[in-house]
């Protein structure tokens, strides 16, 4: 079983397994200087920890050799380990954009909105979730630089799925590390499926966000969902669009008052021959373990209704 696939030369992206299947949430090691302690970016649900270490290994790493964790934001799937890791870990700083810090110190309103969503599917989908201790916890604000393995990353903020959102861009090799801001495309195909959970999903916010991407001229983006892409301008621009066709496709029937099941008929009808054209069956039903359908028309329900009352 491999767990790792070379990104470039001091990149490695690690294959989280989650719910033992392959290339649905990674991990990124980020290596660097001789001398300098390595990194991670994105630590995956506590729930994929054990591969999580196993990956590492295959690299000749254990979780204490780590000098730093990076989350693009705070949603579990994300971030989910980062607590475990630093009790493992004491000393680690956990790098988060401003509007999450407070939630890693402090998950319990995470949590409870969490198990709202899961029920009882959360401990076996997620794992434990423990608060950082606040020292650790870094808040790294826009457009601010850090060094993690003697590379500097530079924190862009990128709201839209989440207001807690980051990329982290490598300006070095022309990486970004988008997280969830450029969708989820599995390897194998090339359809670009915005993840759209609420409560704060902002299509205005997340259109400027991919904007600012394009406008760095990458070379390379490092997806949670999953893998390396040089197909940028594809991705940014599929994202760009799909979000606002998805609403598109949606806000007719919530004017109507049809019910999340309807809206979800409505949205797996209108997605399924583009996905099947693209990606083939076995391929598509993965796309809904990296982002549930019926999160995604929750998302887009709480975002009309924000907007009506707005
Ligand atoms: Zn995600």
């Amino acid at each position: 079983m491999q767990r790792t696939v070379p990104v470039d030369a001091t990149t490695t992206a690690i294959d989280l397994f989650f719910r033992d299947r392959s290339e649905v949430i990674a991990a990124y090691l980020l290596e660097g200087e001789p001398g300098t302690k390595p990194a991670i970016l994105e630590t995956g649900p506590a729930s994929c920890l054990t591969a999580l270490e196993a990956g590492l290994a295959e690299r000749g790493y254990r979780l204490d050799d780590l000098g730093a964790i990076l989350v693009t934001h705070i949603h579990l799937d994300h971030a989910g380990a980062a607590g475990v890791i630093a009790q493992r870990v004491p000393d680690i700083p956990v790098y988060v954009n401003p509007v999450g810090a407070a939630h890693m110190i402090d998950p319990s309103r995470l949590l409870h909105s969490a198990r709202r969503i899961y029920g009882a599917q959360m401990d076996p989908l997620w794992g434990a979730v423990v608060p950082i201790p606040a020292p650790r916890v870094v808040a790294v604000g826009d457009g601010e630089k850090i060094l993690v393995a003697g590379r500097a990353l530079r924190a862009i903020a990128t709201p839209g799925h989440a207001s807690h959102h980051h990329a982290f861009v490598d300006e070095a090799t022309g990486t970004a590390f988008t997280g969830d801001v450029t969708g989820i495309a599995l390897p194998g195909g090339s359809y670009v499926r915005p993840p759209t959970p609420p409560p704060d999903l902002d299509l205005d916010a997340w259109t400027v966000s991919l904007d600012r991407l394009a406008a760095l001229g990458l070379r390379r983006l490092c997806l949670t969902h999953f893998g390396p892409r040089t197909d940028v301008a594809n991705v940014l621009g599929q994202m760009r669009s799909r979000i606002w066709e998805f609403a598109g496709v949606l806000r007719p029937g919530w004017e109507r008052g049809e019910s999340v099941d309807e809206l979800l008929e409505t949205l797996r009808r209108h997605i399924r021959p583009a996905m099947l054209a693209a990606l083939g069956e076995a391929l598509a039903e993965r796309y809904d373990l990296a982002g549930a359908m019926r999160m995604n028309i929750e998302g887009f329900v709480r975002y009309f209704e924000k907007r009506k009352t707005a």
